[in-house]
């Protein structure tokens, strides 16, 4: 039977996933995989979750479908309401859309609108970073400094400045200290802001943790708490993409309640819904909605199915899960444990190196030019190495940008067992070594 579904690549053969229980994926030969990734740190529940399954159906039966400009509903204001409780300080609002790349762009939008507001219409840049990823809409990949992504589209994009790179991982080879460097970091933005004209720039926005660009790149303590300061002084909104970090994926809520900041707007996807719904969201700061508020009277527009109450029943049943199962301190532990299991893997391999990352958001790099027995090695790239693991019933998410494709995420559901951590553990090491057997 000939396919009529456009697939990422376009002549390969894909296997159908067919179920998903817990952690594991299942496709229609009843091979089983272990969801090491939560596909793309997505399903951070896991599969098969009946509790979300009932109030779909329940959701469904009851309202599946109202439009915004013309009623508001129940599960998408307690949702607004729970998350407005859980994020820092004054991010009093939410607005909803359907995917990260929306999100991201919606905070573009409403970024260039709050100054527009205030009587700064000139204040159009956002600045991303070198290595980053906001999504593949046209305003999103504008602010990304995503060069594999980019090229295609040419002058379509909009050609922002972008500020440095921040690896905290790097500093076990630079011998910098971590204070130091976070604040040389912030320091080198500021100066890329100055150099772009402070008055043409209307937000900064960062990946607290760089997920798929950079295959979990960490800043240096501090860093956040500088930049902060740089956006206010040189009266800049920040916007925290925390699509892949946000929701519990590295222990707290937000990562970048590990520094007490308050962004202006903070963008929320993937793991909100966990998978069971394409749902993302945008938390905005008080202040942001008080130029809205006072001077147009309205906010930037959305989309036909933003805030549906079917998505927002959905997202409120995963937080539901998430608390009522201590999911959050789950991440903590197990996240210990993994990380331990993969600094023992590359102890062990040596095409393995760089481990890093927190929670369950972990990440580590196959060396390229390791020698064995004299001989130079070919490097593996994340995707290749993705594909051994697949082989072996593993999922691991490829990440890294030519020429540094070179890296793997390892981001299991947050719900994953001890037990599970082992098996995953193990399954990563046959990979492993896999690889290496053809290396000698
Ligand atoms: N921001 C980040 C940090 C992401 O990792 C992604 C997706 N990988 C996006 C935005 C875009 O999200 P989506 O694919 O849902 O549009």
């Amino acid at each position: 039977m000939t396919s009529a579904l456009l697939k990422q690549e376009i002549d390969r053969e894909y296997l159908t996933a067919t179920r998903g229980e817990g952690v594991f994926l299942y496709d229609s030969t009843g091979k089983r995989y272990l969801d090491g990734s939560s596909g793309a740190m997505t399903a951070n529940i896991g599969h098969g979750v009946r509790e979300v399954a009932e109030i779909v159906s329940r959701q469904a039966g009851c309202l599946a479908f109202s439009y915004r400009t013309q009623f508001t509903n129940e599960p998408a204001e307690e949702l607004a309401r729970r998350l407005t409780e859980l994020a820092p300080g004054d991010l009093n609002w939410a607005f909803f859309v359907n995917s990260g790349s929306e999100g991201t762009e919606y905070a573009m939008r409403a970024a260039v609108g709050y100054w527009r507001e205030l009587g700064h219409p000139g204040k159009v840049k956002i600045l991303g970073r070198a290595t980053s990823y906001h999504g593949m809409t046209m305003g999103a990949l504008s602010m990304s400094g995503h060069t594999a992504r980019r090229p295609d589209y040419g002058t379509l994009l909009h050609s922002f400045a972008l500020g440095p790179t921040v690896d905290a991982s790097r500093l076990a080879y630079s011998g910098e200290d971590e204070v130091a460097y976070g604040e040389r970091a912030a320091a080198e933005f500021e100066q890329t802001i100055i150099e772009e004209d402070p008055s043409t720039i209307a937000a900064v926005i960062v990946e607290p943790i760089v997920g798929a660009a950079g295959g979990v790149l960490v800043p240096p303590k501090g860093y956040l708490t500088r930049l902060r300061e740089v956006c206010d002084r040189q009266d800049i909104l920040l916007i925290l993409d925390e699509v892949i970090t946000g929701m519990g994926r590295t222990g707290e809520w937000f990562a970048s309640s590990n520094e007490e900041i308050v962004p202006d707007m903070l963008v929320i996807g993937k793991g909100l819904s966990a998978g069971y719904s394409p749902v993302a969201g945008v938390l905005i700061r008080e202040k942001v909605v008080e130029a809205f508020r006072e001077h147009s009277r309205v906010a930037p527009f959305g989309h036909t199915f933003s805030g549906n109450p079917l998505g927002a029943a959905v997202c409120l049943s995963v937080i539901d899960y998430i608390e009522k199962n201590c999911v959050l301190e789950n991440v903590r532990s197990r996240g210990e444990q993994l990380k331990t299991g993969l600094l023992e893997l590359e102890q062990k391999h040596s095409r393995m190196v760089a481990v890093r990352g927190r929670g369950l958001l972990l990440g580590f790099e196959l060396s390229k030019n390791a020698s064995r027995n004299g001989q130079l090695r070919l490097g593996v790239t994340g995707a290749s190495f993705a594909d051994v693991c697949f082989r072996e019933g593993l999922l691991v998410y490829p990440a890294g940008i030519a020429p540094r494709n070179n890296a793997v995420i390892v981001s299991p559901p947050l719900t994953i067992s001890e037990t599970e951590v082992e098996l995953l553990i193990g399954l990563l090491d046959s990979a492993l070594l896999k690889i290496e057997s053809e290396d000698s």
